[in-house]
């Protein structure tokens, strides 16, 4: 086992997690900058706030998803599934406002971009379309402040998605394959649609920093917090 991996202890002033509650806030930091009360884990996108009296803290997505914390709606304090439903639903409109603050970016930025369409594509599937993420994906490089097309999900799992991507020029295949998920890469690869010079096997040293993973779950589907996956090494340090 790596020595170097990060165990998900909770700091010791944390205490209980049942004894902290949600406050539902939750903030969508697309630099990664944020960290976590709880864990201390670094890089975090999506962070959670939490109470306890007058403390605060931020959590990430993880120990949202391992720890009880409590949660009160209306006066009504909800069990631990209802909690992860509603978290799960604020988190999948956050990264709806991300991703459509986004788009407007682009809009007020570049007015001459047909964007109409884009826009209509986005709001009924939550995801873009190959040609669609291209064109966007253009626009949001020439921005004074560029945004990481990460954000957004591409559709590849048609046929026809698949082979609109593959009749993308050079350029916008590169333009997209950031945002495409390491399953996504793959299977396009094996289509020989991969862009020139993209890689496809992990080059941990090299690669960009990667959005934190497991991805989260795609805003179109209803899906839980993604399990935990434990460490096996047995330890209590
Ligand atoms: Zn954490």
């Amino acid at each position: 086992m790596p020595m170097s991996r990060f165990r998900y202890t909770l700091n010791e002033a944390v205490g209980d997690p049942s004894a902290w509650t949600f406050t539902w806030a939750i903030a969508d930091d697309v630099t990664l900058a944020s960290s976590c009360g709880f864990c201390g884990q670094e890089h975090q996108r999506l962070t959670y706030e939490v109470a306890r009296g007058d403390v605060t803290l931020w959590i990430c997505q993880r120990c949202v998803g391992r720890y009880p914390v409590s949660g009160v709606i209306d006066g009504d304090r909800f069990d631990l599934p209802s909690v992860r439903a509603y978290i799960h639903g604020l988190t999948a409109r956050q990264k709806q406002r991300t991703c459509q603050d986004a788009i407007r970016k682009v809009q007020t930025a570049l007015p001459d971009l047909p964007l109409g369409e884009i826009v209509v594509y986005f709001e009924r599937n939550l995801q873009l379309s190959p040609q669609h993420a291209a064109a966007l994906f253009a626009g949001m490089a020439q921005l004074d402040d560029p945004i990481d097309p990460r954000i957004f999900e591409v559709q590849t799992r048609s046929i026809a998605h698949q082979d609109e991507f593959g009749s993308l020029d050079e350029r916008a295949r590169a333009l997209v394959w950031p945002a495409l998920t390491p399953q996504q890469r793959r299977r396009l690869a094996s289509l020989g649609f991969a862009p020139g010079g993209a890689r496809t096997r992990r080059a941990r040293t090299s690669d960009r920093r990667e959005l934190p993973a497991p991805r989260m779950p795609a805003l179109s589907e209803p899906a839980m917090l993604d399990p935990l996956p434990e460490p096996t090494e047995k330890s209590t340090a």
